[in-house]
């Protein structure tokens, strides 16, 4: 099959290697004899809906996001018709927050967002910072990553959070949960990049497109004996941190 990816900004919102994310699902999908087509999509560009079975969006400090964020506005209708449409989406740290309602910068600027996850997001004094470790019940999994943020996301009642947080601060340091889940589109503060020591939910995001693609979602399984040690060193930096702080 082809998977068809539309990455948002990627000269814009990429830091801490958020693009190998990208490498990853290619690599993955490539495995199992599947294609991933990866189009950019920047100012001004349109967004192709309908053709798209995946979007991505990696992270971004203050100053990338208020370049992008009234540009993605123009596309907010599209964005959600796809969502809506259980198109996959991926989006992370500074991307993650401009999918919530708005992100009020560090110095005090309101950044609109999307509204495609129930959150919003308020800037701190501090950063928080260090590995993280989750515990992704949903899956009876758990995603280990690393975080450098002012943001703290406040996610609305209802919500669903993307996991529990083991060790780290994660949406806000408080509620000890991080990222948001809302029908196919994940969002989360974890970098790394995530996906090359978190081979399950590189599978998992990648099964959804699959499925949005028309093919079947079930993935040949892969040694991942490289990830499974990079996820266990990445967690016992995180554990090393001590709980949530
Ligand atoms: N600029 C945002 C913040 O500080 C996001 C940072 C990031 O993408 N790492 O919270």
């Amino acid at each position: 099959m082809k998977i068809r990816v539309g990455h948002l900004y990627p000269d814009y919102l990429n830091i801490y290697a958020d693009r190998g994310n990208i490498a990853v699902l290619a690599e993955r999908a490539r495995a199992r004899g599947h294609e991933l087509e990866v189009r950019a999509i920047g100012m001004r560009d349109p967004v192709p809906a309908g053709e798209i079975d995946l979007f991505y969006v990696g992270g971004g400090q203050d100053r990338e996001q208020a370049l992008v964020a009234h540009d993605l506005v123009q596309k907010a209708d599209a964005l959600r018709e796809a969502v809506e449409g259980d198109a996959a989406f991926l989006a992370v740290c500074g991307g993650y927050q401009l999918l919530g309602r708005f992100y009020r910068d560090v110095a005090g600027e309101e950044l609109p967002g999307i509204g495609i996850l129930p959150l919003h997001t308020i800037a701190g004094r501090t950063r928080m910072i260090g590995d993280v470790l989750l515990d992704c019940a949903w899956a009876g999994q758990t995603l280990a990553g690393f975080e450098n943020h002012a943001g703290r996301t406040v996610l609305d009642p209802d919500a669903e959070p993307l996991g529990r947080v083991v060790d780290g601060f994660g949406n806000d340091g408080e509620s000890g949960f991080e990222g948001c889940i809302y029908r196919r589109a994940y969002g989360t503060y974890l970098h790394g990049p995530l996906l090359p020591r978190n081979p399950w939910f590189a599978d998992r995001v990648l099964a959804d497109a699959l499925e949005h693609a028309g093919g079947d979602r079930e993935l040949d399984p892969l040694p991942d004996e490289l990830e499974r040690q990079a996820h266990e060193v990445s967690a016992g930096r995180a554990r090393a941190r001590g709980g949530r702080r």
